[in-house]
């Protein structure tokens, strides 16, 4: 039997925009010293707007480079690709037929355009394939730029900028005056985490890490004795949230995270980890 003061407090919970899936989970949300964040659709709204178009071969405009990136983009639900998408429905692109589409975990998307290979991909992916870039881009804050590429060849640079949550302010704020450590996690670049997580004042992040990496910068924390909570929302984070000790899910993210983590916030706020952490104090040191 459910005890009284638990099932009180789930129906307390459920109020305040937590769903536990886990309960064991739940009651150990007490021993939480460290909250790890993804970035994007975490402590960010996860809604990037196109701010600019930048063309470095003159064969190109800003009408064919987004209707290139956006017959790829069709076919990923990554956060960039929305914003790519609609900035090609404010231009009234035509759409262009597609095959052989890819997407590269954690690096960006690729297929074949009229006979062409054509990729968006990340500032990371030119580091590595020894591209450069031919000029300074435009500097914005919370910016994100992914490239054009063209048979190997760099066409045009598209930056885009998300919005940190009003939330995640107050929320970092109050973890850290409970003495938790905040952390976040992102596939993002670097100079866009440093921003993130001065904006924040968090305690530290981890930027550039592949999808597949993500659940060891977890394990790393939790090797060095921490007790942690993992929050994000992308497929990408799902196991990174199985990792963790508490693994939290944003309730606007992706079926795959909320189905393995311990805890939705059913109202995607990042304040409602505060309150489950005060909830699990509440709610199990009145059954000691
Ligand atoms: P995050 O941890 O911020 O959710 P991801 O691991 O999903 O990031 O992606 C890391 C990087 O890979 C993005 O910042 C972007 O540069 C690139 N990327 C991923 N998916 C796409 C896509 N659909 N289109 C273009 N670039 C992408
Ligand atoms: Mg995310």
């Amino acid at each position: 039997a459910t005890p009284l003061v638990v099932a009180t407090s789930t129906a307390l919970s459920a109020k305040n925009g937590l769903l536990i899936r886990n309960r064991t989970a739940f009651e150990n949300s007490r021993k939480i010293d460290t909250i790890v964040f993804d970035k994007t659709g975490t402590l960010t709204l996860g809604e990037f707007g196109v701010n600019f178009i930048e063309i470095f071969n003159e064969n190109y405009d800003e009408q064919r480079v987004i209707q290139l990136a956006s017959a790829l983009e069709n076919n990923s639900e990554h956060p960039i690709a929305t914003g790519i998408i609609r900035k090609a429905k404010e231009m009234d692109i035509e759409p262009l037929d597609m095959n052989d589409f890819q997407a590269m975990k954690g690096k960006g998307v690729k297929g074949k355009i009229e006979n062409k290979d054509v990729m968006v991909v990340s500032p990371g992916y030119l580091k590595n394939n020894d591209i450069s870039l031919p000029s300074d881009l435009p500097d914005h804050d919370i910016s994100t730029n992914v490239f054009l590429l063209v048979n190997d060849e760099l066409i045009a640079a598209i930056g885009l900028a998300d919005k940190i949550r009003e939330e995640s302010y107050e929320a970092i704020e109050s973890l850290k005056e409970q003495g938790i450590k905040c952390w976040m996690l992102t596939g993002d670049n670097e100079k866009t985490a440093a921003q993130v997580s001065k904006e924040l004042n968090l305690d530290g992040y981890f930027a550039e890490v592949l999808p597949d990496e993500k659940q060891d910068k977890i394990k790393e924390l939790q090797e060095d004795k921490k007790y942690v909570a993992m929050t994000g929302d992308g497929v990408n984070d799902a196991p990174a949230l199985a990792q963790a000790d508490v693994g939290i899910a944003i309730g606007s993210g992706t079926d795959v995270a909320a189905e393995t983590a311990d805890i939705i916030l059913v109202n995607s706020n990042p304040q409602d980890v505060v309150s489950l952490i005060k909830f699990g104090k509440a709610t199990y040191k009145k059954m000691i």
